[in-house]
C-alpha cells in the first residue's frame, strides 16, 4: 500500500483534522460489551482511500478494533448476492426505523425487521448467508471481508467472548425473529454467527479500502478482486444512506451526504460513490452511537472537499474531447492534389467526434447531441473511444440508437479504437442481436484508417476518378510546371516496377538510392516493425511521391513501404537527378521545387491537424 508523500497538501489537511479534532473529548466508550469498555479513548485515526487504490493514512490508522454494525451493510450485500434483491426484500426491509439500533423493533404487519442496518434486521440476513454450518456461515463472511480489504481477516477472540456473554439481547430478537419465521433454523446459532461477524478485527486502512471497493462498483481498488456483485452495490450503498447512522441518518445525509455506517467499537466508514472511502476510527461514541470524533471529521472533510453526494461536480461536457470533419482534418493518406480539393470542399460530410472519460447519461446525452446538431447529411459519422475510460449499459444503447437513427438516414456509422472496451463490444452485439450492424459498427480500429475510407467511398460518390486507377505523367505532383520535352525525359529516367499485394517496397534502415512515385493502387508507411505489430502512420495514392525525405538528406530510411493491394511504381534515382543539375538545370531546379511542393503540402498538413486539436483545447 501507498504512502502519501509529506508535501501532499491533502495529507497535510488530514494532519490538521487529526490535531484539530483531537482535543474533542465528547461521549463515552461504549461499555455494554464488557471488552470494549477497555479500550483507549484517545486513540484516533482517519483513512481515505481512492478509487485507484491510494490510501492516505494519519493517526492510530493500524490500530486494531472490532468491526462491529459496519459489517451489517457487508454481509446484507452478501445476502444479495446469494438470493437476489428480491427475496431479500421480502425478508428485511429498507424503511429507516428511528429506533435505536438495539431497539426490538419488527414490522407490525409483517413481522420483519424494517432495514438490515439496525440489528434485528442484521441479525436476519445473517441467517439468509448460504452455509451448510455455522462454521462455514463465518468462513465465507471472513473470505468476503478479505476480498474487499485485501487481506486475510480475523475474529478478535475476547470481544466475541464477551459479547457472547452478554448479548441476551440480540439473542431474544434471534427468537423473536424465529417466531415470526423470518429465521427458519436455530436463532442461537445465527445470532452467534451474528456475534463472531462484529468481532471481525479492522483497522481504519481496512475500513477505507472497503468504502473504496464500493465506491469502485465492487471491485477492490488495490487487488482488482471482485467483492460483491456490482448491480448489488448500489442496494449496499442504499441501505447506508438511509439507515447507516441510525436515528441519526437523516441529519448525516443533510450534513455529510455520504453513505455511511458506524459500529459501536468507534469505527466509521463513509462511502463517496466513484470516488472514496474512508474510515475513520475514535471510540467516544455520542447518544445515538455514532464516534464523536468520527462525526466532526466526515463533516468538516466533506465541508472542506467539497464532498456531498447531492453536490456533484459538473463534468458532462468533459466527455466531448474533439470534434471535427473530415475537411478540416483529412485521413494521413497523401492524395493527388484534384482528390485534396474534392475532400476540402465535401470533407464536412465526414463527422469525427472523439470521447472521453466515463460515458453514462449524463455525459453520453451531449455527445448524441453535439452529433445530431452537428451533421446534416452526413456521409458517414466516426465515434472515436480511443480516450473513454468507462461505458455504462446505458451509454451502449444510446451510441447504438444513434447509429441506427444515422444508418437509417444513409450513414455509415463506426465506433474506432474500441479494443480496450471488450465488455461494450459484446454489450454492443447483444443489444443489437440479429440486426446485423455489428460488423461495419467495429470494421476500422483506428479513427485514421475509418476516415481514409470513408474518403475514398466520398470521393468515389463524386465521380472523381478512381482512387487507384492509372493518371498520365504530367498529372504528377513531380511533373508540375514540366514542359512536354522535359517530361518525356524525366520518364526516359523512370524505373518501373510491379508489387504484389503486401510486399515490402521500402525497409526502413536501408540506405537510400531513389525516390517512388505511385503509379498504382495504395501503399501504406509503417512504423516499428511493418504490417503486423507496427503501427501505419500514413498512405499514398496515384500521383504522389513516397521517400522524398531521405532523397534529398541521404539519410537512412525512416519507415517500411508496403503494397496494399497491386501496386506499381516508378524509381527516380539520386544518380539520375544529380546527373541532371548538370545537363539540363532547369529540369533539375523544376523537380527540385516540385519536391519541396510536396513537403510543405506534408507540412501544411500537420499544421492544420495541430490547429485543429488546439482549437478544440480552447
Ligand atoms: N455487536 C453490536 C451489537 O449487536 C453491534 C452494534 C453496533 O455496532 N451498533 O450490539
Amino acid at each position: 500500500m501507498a504512502t502519501a508523500h509529506t508535501l501532499s497538501p491533502i495529507q497535510s489537511f488530514l494532519d490538521a483534522l487529526r490535531a484539530k479534532y483531537a482535543d474533542y473529548r465528547e461521549g463515552e466508550v461504549a461499555t455494554y460489551i464488557p471488552e470494549l469498555a477497555k479500550a483507549d479513548p484517545e486513540l484516533f485515526g482517519i483513512c481515505i482511500a481512492t478509487t485507484d487504490g491510494y490510501v492516505y493514512e494519519v493517526g492510530d490508522s493500524r490500530q486494531n478494533f472490532t468491526i462491529q454494525s459496519i459489517s451489517k451493510p457487508f454481509v446484507y450485500g452478501l445476502a444479495l448476492d446469494d438470493h437476489g434483491a428480491e427475496l431479500i426484500l421480502r425478508k428485511v426491509g429498507v424503511e429507516p426505523s428511528g429506533d435505536a439500533f438495539n431497539a426490538i423493533s419488527l414490522h407490525k404487519v409483517t413481522g420483519c425487521p424494517l432495514n438490515p442496518m439496525i440489528n434485528a434486521g442484521a441479525i436476519a440476513t445473517t441467517g439468509q448467508i448460504v452455509a451448510d454450518s455455522p462454521e462455514q456461515r463465518i468462513g465465507r463472511i471472513l473470505e468476503m471481508f478479505a476480498r474487499y480489504s485485501g487481506r486475510p481477516m480475523a475474529i478478535d477472540q475476547d470481544v466475541y467472548e464477551s459479547e457472547s456473554r452478554t448479548g441476551h439481547r440480540n439473542r431474544a430478537i434471534g427468537h423473536l425473529l424465529r417466531n415470526f419465521d423470518v429465521l427458519v433454523d436455530d436463532p442461537t446459532a445465527t445470532v452467534d454467527a451474528y456475534f463472531r461477524q462484529c468481532a471481525i478485527s479492522v483497522t481504519c486502512a481496512d475500513l477505507a479500502l472497503l468504502g473504496a471497493t464500493l465506491a469502485n462498483q465492487g471491485l477492490n481498488p488495490v487487488t482488482g478482486q471482485r467483492a460483491i456483485k456490482e448491480q448489488h452495490v448500489e442496494n449496499v450503498l442504499s441501505v447506508m444512506a438511509s439507515c447507516g447512522m441510525y436515528d441519526f441518518s437523516g441529519g448525516w445525509i443533510y450534513n455529510v451526504g455520504m453513505p455511511a455506517k458506524s459500529g459501536v467499537a468507534g469505527g466509521v466508514l463513509a462511502v463517496l460513490p466513484g470516488q472514496l472511502g474512508i474510515g475513520v476510527y475514535s471510540p467516544r461514541l455520542d447518544a445515538q452511537g455514532n464516534s464523536a470524533r468520527a462525526l466532526k471529521v466526515c463533516e468538516e472533510l466533506s465541508r472542506a472537499w467539497e464532498l456531498h453526494q447531492f453536490n456533484p461536480p459538473y463534468c458532462p461536457q468533459t466527455s466531448r474531447r474533439l470534434a471535427y470533419t473530415a475537411a478540416e482534418r483529412s485521413s494521413s493518406r497523401t492524395r493527388h492534389s484534384s482528390h485534396r480539393g474534392f475532400l476540402r470542399e465535401h470533407g464536412q460530410r465526414i463527422h469525427v467526434v472523439e470521447m472521453q472519460s466515463n460515458l453514462a447519461f449524463s455525459t453520453t446525452e451531449p455527445i448524441v447531441r453535439a452529433v445530431l446538431e452537428r451533421v446534416g447529411r452526413p456521409l458517414a459519422v466516426i465515434l472515436d473511444f480511443h480516450h473513454v475510460s468507462a461505458i455504462n449499459g446505458v451509454a451502449v444503447r444510446m451510441l447504438v440508437d444513434l447509429a441506427e437513427a444515422l444508418s437509417r438516414r444513409g450513414a455509415m456509422v463506426h465506433f474506432t479504437h474500441t479494443h480496450r472496451h471488450e465488455v461494450m463490444r459484446n454489450q454492443v452485439a447483444s443489444y443489437l442481436a440479429d440486426r446485423g450492424e455489428v460488423e461495419a459498427l467495429f470494421r476500422y480500429h483506428s479513427t485514421d484508417g475509418a476516415i481514409e475510407r470513408c474518403e475514398d467511398v466520398l470521393l468515389e460518390e463524386l465521380n472523381a476518378s478512381a482512387v487507384s486507377s492509372q493518371r498520365n505523367l504530367d498529372e504528377y505532383e513531380i511533373t508540375a510546371a514540366l514542359t512536354e520535352e522535359e517530361i518525356s525525359l524525366f520518364a526516359s529516367l523512370l524505373k518501373h516496377r510491379s508489387h504484389a499485394s503486401g510486399e515490402k517496397i521500402i525497409s526502413s534502415g536501408e540506405e537510400a538510392t531513389n525516390l517512388l512515385l505511385i503509379t498504382k493502387g495504395v501503399v501504406g508507411v509503417w512504423l516499428g516493425g511493418g504490417a503486423s505489430e507496427g503501427n501505419r502512420v500514413a498512405s499514398f495514392s496515384v500521383g504522389t511521391m513516397v521517400g522524398e525525405m531521405a532523397f534529398l538528406d541521404g539519410a537512412r530510411r525512416s519507415a517500411d513501404v508496403i503494397a496494399e493491394g497491386e501496386v506499381e511504381t516508378a524509381a527516380f534515382e539520386i544518380a539520375d537527378f544529380v546527373r541532371l543539375q548538370q545537363s539540363h538545370p532547369g529540369l533539375h531546379t523544376k523537380i527540385l521545387r516540385n519536391i519541396a511542393v510536396s513537403l510543405a503540402t506534408k507540412l501544411r498538413k500537420v499544421n492544420q491537424d495541430v490547429s485543429v486539436l488546439s482549437a478544440a483545447r480552447d
